[in-house]
């Protein structure tokens, strides 16, 4: 007899999607994270009146199923915004459409299925076939280089197809009104009225999986949580070493991470800056590549005669990167210097305050072919483990669902 039917690690979109379905199956599950809350990279910070989440965090909801989804957890606490997602191009000019959503023309925007990548293609050739050498090298090579911290020649060409697939919402998108927090709390809420079990603040420390079957969790109190089956909703090279910390195997490689430094400055006035909820920029000048300004997103996320700027510096935590040294003073006058300067959206006359500096030093895998034997060391180690899942996210609801089918394939086998 085990303590649980199902041990869930990780507590952001995807493990909550898992905690949540398995709980209304009707399964005995626990959900095991490390952080004192819900959310994981989706959560919303407070600070006098002011919401922000922690990046732009648009839920890219692909069906009415989803949507109803959402709406049920959320009730009216839902809005549209009927903005698209916008770039600028160089010196502040802002044009709509993302750099994923582009075509040359006479094509329009967003026409058309985005072609399968050839396996193994990098990104440069992936983008030559679909919008030409020229088109690329001008309009989105600046855009992608910034975001990932790679040249295009070096960026899988499966990822910039996911991107364009995935990461579209050209009318615009559903949002929860007080920030992409409270999709996961009400998430949270939900899998315990089904009656899951979540514990915060409860980090695993090792997977028990003697004779390569999952056996039971271990949690750094020294409790061990045992089920016939886990899902590991959290990075990959984490449940990889997990599982090394459990069996006292060797410790897999590491996966480069990419960081995000996140900038929120305070605007006085209540006028915004763009017309846009979620702008991505290229300037090399500039320490951003993603601004998102939320009074956009939603007008309960801005109190007062102010709006407020979430700006992403995409860079790596190390003292070599030129934005992640800058102590957050600098990051901030940086950062409002650009919105002055290069950009020229923010007039001279108009006040702008640093409210923090928030650095997520491990945001996500860098996507780098050079790091595909890494990548298959860490797929090894994990599928060797009977009754293990891993949910892999790289969308909020992409995540969500993941743990979902997580959870389903592992309660319908009976692992
Ligand atoms: C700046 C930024 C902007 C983004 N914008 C968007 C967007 O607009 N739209 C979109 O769809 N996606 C966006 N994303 C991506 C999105 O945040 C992720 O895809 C999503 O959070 C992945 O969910 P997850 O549950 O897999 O992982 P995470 O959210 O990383 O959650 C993993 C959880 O596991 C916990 N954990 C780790 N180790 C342990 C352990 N040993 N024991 C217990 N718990 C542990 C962590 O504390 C964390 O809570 C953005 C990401 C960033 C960084």
């Amino acid at each position: 007899m085990t303590d649980f039917d199902l041990v869930v690690v990780g507590g952001g979109p995807a493990g909550l999607g898992a905690a949540l379905r398995a709980a209304r199956r009707g399964a005995r599950v626990t959900l095991v994270e490390a952080a004192p809350g819900p959310g994981g990279l989706c959560r919303t910070l407070s600070r006098d009146g002011m919401r922000y989440d922690l990046g732009g965090h648009i839920p890219f909801v692909r069906d009415g199923e989803r949507l109803a989804w959402m709406r049920e957890l959320l009730g009216d606490d839902m809005a549209f915004v009927p903005l698209p997602v916008a770039s600028t191009v160089g010196d502040g000019d802002v044009q709509a459409g993302r750099y994923l959503d582009q075509r040359p023309p006479p094509r329009p925007l967003g026409d058309g299925p985005v072609p399968a990548p050839v396996p193994g293609d990098d990104g440069a050739a992936y983008l030559e076939g679909v919008v030409g050498g020229a088109f690329r090298d001008v309009v989105m090579r600046a855009y992608l280089e910034k975001v990932d911290g790679v040249p295009l020649e070096r960026i899988p060409a499966e990822r910039i197809a996911r991107l364009m697939l995935n990461q579209a919402a050209p009318e615009g998108f559903w949002f929860p009104r007080y920030g992409i927090g409270a999709l996961m709390d009400a998430m949270a809420a939900s899998a315990r009225d089904a009656g899951g079990d979540l514990r915060f603040a409860t980090p695993a420390v090792g997977i028990d999986a003697a004779g390569g079957r999952f056996r039971a969790v271990t949690l750094a109190s020294g409790e061990r949580v045992t089920a016939p089956a886990a899902v590991l909703a959290i990075p990959a090279a984490l449940a990889a070493r997990l599982i090394a910390a459990g069996d006292g195997g060797p410790e897999p490689a590491d996966i480069p991470m990419r960081a995000c430094a996140i900038v929120f400055v305070r605007v006085d006035g209540a006028a915004t800056l763009t017309p846009h909820a979620w702008i991505q920029c290229d300037h090399p000048g500039v320490p951003f590549t993603r601004v998102m300004e939320t009074r956009h997103w939603s007008d309960a996320m801005v109190t007062g005669d102010a709006t407020v700027l979430g700006m992403e510096c995409y860079c790596f935590a190390s003292g070599a990167d030129p934005v992640w040294r800058l102590d957050d003073a600098a990051l901030g006058d940086a950062c409002i210097a650009a919105l002055r300067g290069p950009l020229g959206w923010l007039a001279a006359d108009r006040a702008a305050e640093l409210i923090e500096v928030v650095r997520l030093p491990r945001a996500y895998p860098v996507a780098d072919v050079r790091s595909a034997p890494a990548w298959r060391a860490v797929a090894q180690t994990v599928g060797a483990v009977a009754g293990v899942a891993h949910a892999p996210g790289s969308e909020v609801i992409a995540a969500v669902e993941a743990g979902e089918r997580a959870a389903d394939a592992l309660l319908t086998s009976g692992a």
